[in-house]
């Protein structure tokens, strides 16, 4: 499958936002963002007037970056969350909170979406009881994620605790440590998902 090969830090500073691409070290003032907040490259600190497409397609590419999501799949995201009743942004942002890499990640049991997929590649989790090694996979209410047996002494696994102390564990997902067990308690609602987006101009980039 085609994924991004570009440094992570580098698509934050051309997206012009914190990402989270990096695990721990995104929390951190080591954070290349934070120390260099403009666009790589030997104009990136040059004042560019966007115009309004320009500005839309920026905020799509830097959701879509930010999930792991290739062009064709995001757009499929879209016209399901069109299709869905209630808000289209929010029920975007909905599809992509409810992946499986994504609720992995956002359990604490990896340090970034990435390593959410590698590892569900891997075979390391189990869904409701069953294997799975699909990443995109979409979870609903009642959904449980388990660390398989011979996988719990995997480092990032170990350390999932300490993950969510730091980071913070969203209102719906529950976590029993002990057990290396998950569960989605709830769909997540706009307040839940608390990174800086602005899912309406997405929205409107693809409604032209
Ligand atoms: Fe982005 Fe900062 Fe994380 Fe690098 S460390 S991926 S710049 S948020």
């Amino acid at each position: 499958m085609a994924r991004y090969t570009e440094a992570k830090c580098r698509i934050c500073r051309r997206e012009a936002g914190k990402l989270f691409l990096k695990g721990d070290r995104c929390f951190t003032d080591k954070c290349a963002y934070e120390r260099r907040p403009y666009a790589p490259g030997m104009h990136g600190r040059a004042r560019k007037k966007m115009s309004d497409y320009a500005v839309q397609l920026r905020e799509k590419q830097k959701v879509r970056r930010m999930y792991g999501i290739l062009e064709a799949q995001f757009h499929d995201y879209f016209v399901e969350a069109d299709r869905q009743h209630g808000v289209t942004g929010t029920n975007l942002l909905r599809l992509l909170e409810l992946r499986l890499d994504n609720v992995i990640y956002r359990m604490g049991f990896t340090n970034s979406r990435n390593q959410a997929r590698q590892l569900v590649r891997h075979g390391v989790f189990v869904l409701n009881g069953h294997k799975v090694t699909v990443p995109s996979l979409q979870l609903k209410p009642g959904d449980t994620i388990t660390v398989r047996e011979k996988n719990r002494k995997i480092p990032v696994i170990m350390e999932a605790q300490e993950v969510i102390a730091r980071r913070g564990l969203p209102a719906w997902l529950e976590v029993d440590g002990a057990n290396f067990k998950g569960t989605v308690k709830d769909r997540p609602v706009r307040e839940d998902i608390q990174f800086p987006i602005s899912e309406s101009l997405i929205v409107e980039l693809y409604s032209k």
